[in-house]
């Protein structure tokens, strides 16, 4: 199967190739025609699998049909993963003219909120910083979401993300999509999946 047979427009189809990406792969091609049709996943999926862009191209082609800023917001555990993702993002909608913003610690605050200012599309953060900003960063809410991302989620809460993934799933709109990927399941993951999923498919490659 092709990206365009999963149901990819063609643009990204686009930037797939030029990308080198020939087929999807396994992960991506469980994944997107679900993400498509609207649902929630949980994906059991390592690092390497293609998991990026099995979540990224159907929130990519959603924003495509409503085009609005602060749309989709991944959580990943690490600033080295949030960079990672970002450019991801950014190269498979290089076509579409996507806007990241990336929110880790360690990093300038003042110039991670002049990116909030230049209205991105999609934010890549861990999950600390982007608290931070949620609490101190003027004009900036998350009231438009429309896609939210977990990624390595059993990293996530093994480095004791917990806490504030709860209260950032409080903030957020309960009207949603919610895509968790993680390499394992524990009773941590699953209490996650049950505080911020809504009958999502299970797939696991
Ligand atoms: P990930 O598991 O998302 O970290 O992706 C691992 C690597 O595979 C990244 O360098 C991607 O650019 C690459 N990749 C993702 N999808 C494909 C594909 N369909 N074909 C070839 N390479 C891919």
């Amino acid at each position: 199967k092709s990206f365009e047979d999963l149901g990819i427009i063609e643009s990204l189809c686009e930037a797939c190739t030029l990308l080198g990406y020939k087929a999807p792969t396994p992960i991506q091609a469980e994944s997107i025609p679900v993400a498509l049709s609207g649902k929630d996943i949980i994906g059991l999926a390592e690092t390497g699998s293609g998991k990026t862009a099995a979540f990224a191209l159907p929130i990519l082609q959603a924003l495509m049909d409503a085009p609005q800023s602060l749309f989709g917001l991944v959580l990943a555990p690490t600033r080295e993963l949030a960079y990672q993702i970002s450019q991801q993002f950014e190269a498979l909608g290089s076509l579409i003219s996507v806007r990241c913003a990336v929110l880790v610690g360690g990093m300038d605050m003042v110039s991670q909120s002049i990116a909030l200012g230049k209205k991105p599309h999609v934010i890549v953060a861990t999950p600390g910083r982007l608290l931070d900003h949620l609490e101190n960063t003027k004009g900036f809410n998350l009231r438009n979401l429309k896609y939210l991302v977990m990624d390595e989620a059993d990293r996530l809460l093994d480095l004791d993300f917990g806490d504030i993934i709860d209260k950032i799933l409080r903030i957020i709109p309960r009207e949603r999509h919610t895509y968790l990927f993680s390499a394992t399941m524990s009773n941590k993951v699953e209490s996650l999946v049950r505080a911020g999923l809504k009958s999502p498919v299970r797939i696991s490659i």
